[in-house]
């Protein structure tokens, strides 16, 4: 699918859920959080005949979020089947890690090849601080059952001045031993998030290079769209930067997104899309829906209007309503 920039969109991440069994600060309130009920959350057929019909639009690449993905039921049906689906070449999940220790051997038997854990600090009590839950052992452990089963395992941290910024190196060093990638992702000012600083990645490059010494850049292929990576001498993994504020990729933008509640996302900025649910529970044939998504991608807007001044993004749900 081209969008009316000619950006190829091959790239869908699906929200399976808005519940998460952690808080964190800069993405969900800790109290009076409203919950999406279970009727207006898409059913997993729901979410596999959206799915079939993205492959036929040439959507190659899924990713599975929330809220806590783990946390949806029957989670394993749903991951073998989008593995099975004619033109997906790629499943992922991306999770806060809390439960995948019980969860992998299941998700790695459906065939999940790849997944991407959130950890924004390896110490315990700024762990729970920031997440509203003394957890940090069980990420550790899941990350840990990952690579023993052999599965791509990728951190993202997302840096913020006031929660984490004397944390980053550490967590830099889980890529020393391991092929474990270490992203760090810029903080976005949409719902919670907005009330916090977010560090610039060269800020973060520096400091790490003033610990690690020299590194290589590395960055290949289709990775450059959105993420630069480097390799600090004698580690094993990457460290990579995903930079939407300060080095803006939106050119390079080849994803939409699918909410929790059936609503065909087109820039995490902003809130307009497409209610796929209403045509899902009619009698709209699968044809229908594939042309409402082509026009929907056509509506992509060109950028984000993070850094415009007195332009904020449109959206103003939090993240865990929209899969990040
Ligand atoms: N619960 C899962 C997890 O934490 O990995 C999946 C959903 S979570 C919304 C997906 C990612 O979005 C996480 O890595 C989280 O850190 C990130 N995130 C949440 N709010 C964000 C924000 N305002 N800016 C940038 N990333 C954000
Ligand atoms: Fe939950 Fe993920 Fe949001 Fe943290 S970042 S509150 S784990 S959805």
């Amino acid at each position: 699918m081209k969008d009316s920039f000619g950006r190829t969109i091959d790239y869908l991440r699906i929200s399976l859920t808005d519940r998460c069994n952690l808080r964190c600060s800069y993405c969900m309130p800790r109290e009076g959080v409203e919950l999406t009920s279970h009727s207006e959350i898409l059913s997993l057929e729901e979410v596999l005949r959206v799915s079939e019909i993205m492959a036929g639009l040439g959507i190659k690449k899924i990713r599975l979020t929330g809220g806590e993905p783990l946390l949806r039921k029957n989670l394993i049906w749903l991951v073998e089947k989008l593995g099975k689906i004619h033109g997906i070449e790629k499943l992922a999940l991306t999770t806060n890690g809390i439960i995948l220790k019980e969860m992998l051997p299941r998700l790695a038997g459906a065939g999940l090849k790849e997944v991407n854990i959130s950890l924004d600090t390896l110490e315990r009590e700024n762990y729970q601080k920031i997440t509203g839950s003394d957890s940090l052992m069980e990420v550790l452990a899941g990350i840990d059952a990952a690579c023993e089963a052999g599965l791509k395992v990728k951190i993202n941290c997302v840096p913020v001045k006031e929660l984490n910024s004397s944390d980053l190196k550490e967590l830099a060093a889980l890529s020393k031993d391991r092929e474990i990638d270490v992203r760090f992702i810029e903080l976005m000012p949409l719902g919670c998030g907005r009330q916090y600083t977010h560090i610039p990645a060269d800020e973060i490059l520096k400091s790490l290079e003033e610990k690690y010494g020299e590194y290589e850049e590395i960055t290949t292929g289709k990775e450059k769209s959105v993420a630069s990576y480097v390799r600090f001498k004698d580690f094993k993994g990457k460290t990579g930067f995903i930079t939407p504020l300060s080095h803006a990729f939106c050119s390079n933008c080849n994803r939409i997104r699918l909410s929790s509640e059936g609503f065909l996302k087109l820039c995490l900025a902003y809130d307009y899309g497409v209610d796929l649910r209403k045509m899902l529970r009619s009698t709209e044939s699968d044809d229908e829906i594939a042309d409402a998504v082509k026009k929907a991608v056509c509506l992509k807007p060109a950028a984000h209007a993070f850094n415009r001044e007195n332009e904020g993004p449109e959206e103003k749900r939090n993240m865990n309503k929209i899969g990040g």
